[in-house]
């Protein structure tokens, strides 16, 4: 990846990231009953995972409302949640607010033409393998994998392996 967003990379405190069609393949499961179903993968979670690790606090920005992004947030001690994000846009400028934090420093992995104001405001912009070109087009990183299959991991990856942490949090945990 270039060299550019490797430098945008450095800078990143907080990851956000977008949660159908991230860290779901975008599919939803709907049962008779009215319960919503998605499938995550569970090596971005151990991504998330060592993102915390690393100080990296992490977060779901998602325009829709399920229960179970509530309980795979609890799952990941995700406590950064915004659901019912109507206006992506204008909740990540609150975040940033709320959290005193630049926007240079934030990072967000988005999969669809809705993550457009926020891919224009992060420092690091990331997009999925199955994005749309407008999406892509404004991402400063794409990644080879697709959603709920791996994309968010790789960026965790990418954003750790470019602030040179990588090796010591993986030893850090597994030895
Ligand atoms: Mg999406």
């Amino acid at each position: 990846m270039s060299e550019t967003s490797r430098r945008r990379a450095l800078k990143i405190r907080m990851i956000l990231l977008d949660v159908d069609g991230v860290l779901t393949d975008g599919r939803i499961l709907l049962g008779d009953d009215g319960v919503e179903l998605k499938a995550f993968d569970v090596r971005d979670g151990h991504g998330i995972k060592l993102a915390q690790k690393a100080d990296i606090e992490v977060g779901f920005l998602t325009s829709r409302k399920s229960s179970v992004v509530d309980r795979r947030a609890a799952e990941l001690g995700v406590s950064l949640l915004f659901q019912q994000a109507a206006d992506k846009g204008g909740v990540f400028r609150k975040i940033l607010q709320a959290r005193k934090i630049r926007r240079e420093e934030v990072a967000y992995l988005g999969d669809d033409l809705v993550d457009l104001p926020v891919l224009r405001q992060v420092g690091l912009a990331g997009a999925v393998a199955d994005a749309p070109l407008e999406v892509k087009a404004a991402a400063h990183w794409r990644a080879k994998s697709r959603g709920g299959r791996g994309a968010a991991r790789e960026f965790i990856e990418f954003i750790l392996k470019a602030q040179g942490r990588w090796q010591e949090i993986v030893k850090e945990l597994h030895g």
